[in-house]
């Protein structure tokens, strides 16, 4: 499949007139092509206009053809085979295994809500049963399902080119709602991005659905982002990056005369407490997982291990050499843009510069352009507790800072200052005080959407369990997941059918129950 920089509004090709968007090669500095250009407002209103019209079929398809077409789209992204890989490797700078096992990601992510949308769960139908005979008041018949919003953007994350971008977990989880879908793809890697929306609008085609279903939009602006979600026909947002792109977005859905909700996830350092028993037994095997769960993507991962906790000990020197040894033997990987390097270095001078931290250890310098040198520093609870508003904020990339702790009751004091994380991690033992860790749970389920004990926050399972969400600023809803099966809630809202003749019922509210679907009934 041959990239022709060109958007995909509906069925048509579209060549944008803005602003020059051009890929490049992270690692070599070399601009690839093909030029796309920013879309105009006019392009917006198509997209959006498509996806209105496309809405009302699309969500009334049965349950075994929306599955069948996103099971189409995972089989046309496969398709697509190694082309997709050399772009994306290319535009991203990331290596080959990392890039395939994230398209085996994405894959499986929209295979498994396919079998969502089969079983029909996230329907969520609920009956209570008329009760004419009910004394004062006869009761009606109610009955209860979840519909889809309406049409949603996503914006494309730079991090995760597959998983998080134009099919990623927002498209998937927004289509298997009955939403149709336009991508804004990131501006990092639009060739990925062409190849992924040519799968899906084959896939469109293939099911035989309306064009409507999914447009791919390309914007390098804020302006043209905030022009798009502030469209009256969109009606949620998806969106993962920066908490300065989050948060404009979250201001732009919120002053349009009709507000719609955003779900950014935006930035977490998901802290690792260092429980004494655990240290002082493993101070060695958790320094080498903690080293490998840094430098891991160049630290690009919003799951990223930006703070260690452990109370001052000769396990705690152990622990810093050992992960000093292991930063010194671990190269430097390229980053994604040239924009991010420059963000992290950035965050890496911001904390060195303040009194109280130390550059603990560095991996190897890099030999390539946009290489991220991973930095470890160290503090104690004190200086942390006093300049937590920055030294708290996320430096996107291998960084990360070790707080040396008086006692244990600082573990508490450190948790209570932190803002929303993604995770929340322990490591501890049975000799670890059984108190301390319930306490530490307890308060880290306020602030975290995932808990995790003696592992590290790094790869998120796809499943039915998981959660990948928090309170602010790890996303702007704590209130849902934007990876796992409950991502689907996002993107609906429930109705209540009251007294309604059978036959007008959508069928899963039906009395013959013609999709099978399990339902909670109340006599
Ligand atoms: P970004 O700057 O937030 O951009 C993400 C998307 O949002 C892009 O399509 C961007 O479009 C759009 N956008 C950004 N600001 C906007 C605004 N004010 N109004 C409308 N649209 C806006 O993120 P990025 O490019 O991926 O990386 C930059 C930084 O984001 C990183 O250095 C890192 O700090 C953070 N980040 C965090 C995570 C995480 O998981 N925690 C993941 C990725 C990035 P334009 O190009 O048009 O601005």
């Amino acid at each position: 499949m041959n990239l022709t920089g060109m958007m995909l509004i509906g069925e048509r090709d579209v060549a944008g007139s803005g602003k020059e968007i051009r890929a490049i090669d992270p690692a070599t500095g070399t601009a690839l092509d093909p030029v796309y250009r920013d879309g105009s407002t006019t392009d917006i209103k198509q997209a959006v206009a498509l996806a209105e019209a496309a809405f009302d079929s699309y969500r009334h398809t049965t349950p075994e053809q929306r599955a069948t077409f996103l099971d189409t789209v995972a089989e046309r992204i496969l398709g697509l085979g190694d082309v997709l890989i050399e772009r994306l490797m290319a535009e991203t700078g990331l290596p080959r295994p990392r890039l395939e096992g994230e398209r085996g990601r994405t894959v499986n992510q929209l295979r498994m809500f396919a079998r969502v949308v089969r079983k029909g769960d996230w329907l969520g139908v609920r009956v209570d049963h008329a009760q004419p005979e009910r004394s004062p008041m006869p009761r009606s018949d109610l009955r209860f399902q979840y519909i889809p919003v309406g049409p949603v953007v996503v914006f494309g994350a730079s991090n995760f080119p597959l998983a998080f971008s134009v099919a990623g977990g927002d498209t998937a989880s927004a289509l298997a709602a009955g939403a149709p879908v336009i991508v804004k793809g990131h501006p990092a890697h639009p060739g990925g991005s062409e190849l992924v929306g040519r799968a899906i609008r084959e896939a469109v085609r293939e099911c035989g659905l309306h064009e409507g279903v999914f447009s791919l939009v390309f914007g390098s602006t804020p302006e043209f982002g905030q022009a798009l979600i502030s469209d009256p026909g969109v009606k949620s947002v998806g969106f993962t990056g920066s908490r300065a792109g989050g948060l404009a977005l979250m201001k732009a859905a919120a002053a349009r005369p009709e507000p719609i909700p955003v779900f950014a996830e935006m930035s977490s350092i998901n802290p690792v407490f260092l429980l004494p028993a655990a240290l002082e037994s493993g101070a060695e095997r958790i320094a080498d997982g903690f080293a490998a769960s840094l430098v891991g993507s160049a630290g690009q991962l919003c799951t990223n291990p930006g703070l260690v906790i452990a109370v001052d000990s000769p396990a705690l020197d152990r622990f810093i050499q050992r992960t000093t040894e292991a930063l010194g033997q671990a190269p430097a990987s390229t980053m994604l843009t040239p924009g991010i390097h420059a963000a992290y270095q950035r965050g890496v001078a911001r904390f060195s510069e303040q009194a109280g931290v130390q550059v603990q250890a560095r991996s190897q310098a890099a030999s390539q352009d946009n290489g991220c040198q991973a930095v470890l520093f160290t503090t104690n609870a004190d200086t942390f507790l006093a300049g937590h508003e920055v030294l708290g904020q996320e430096v996107f990339g291998a960084a990360s800072m070790v707080i040396r702790c008086s006692d244990v009751a600082q573990f508490h004091a450190l948790a209570k200052v932190l803002e929303g994380q993604l995770t929340a991690t322990l490591h501890c033992t049975n000799e670890d005080d059984p108190q301390l860790i319930a306490g530490l749970l307890r308060l880290l389920e306020l602030k975290a959407g995932r808990l995790l004990v003696n592992g590290f926050p790094t790869g998120v399972e796809v499943s039915d369990a998981m959660v990948h969400g928090g309170p602010f600023p790890a996303t702007s809803d704590p209130r849902s997941t934007s990876v796992g099966t409950a991502a689907i809630h996002r993107f609906l809202r429930p109705v209540c059918y009251q007294d309604i003749p059978d036959a007008a019922l959508p069928p899963a509210l039906q009395r013959a129950n013609p999709w099978n679907v399990g339902r909670s009934e109340t006599q």
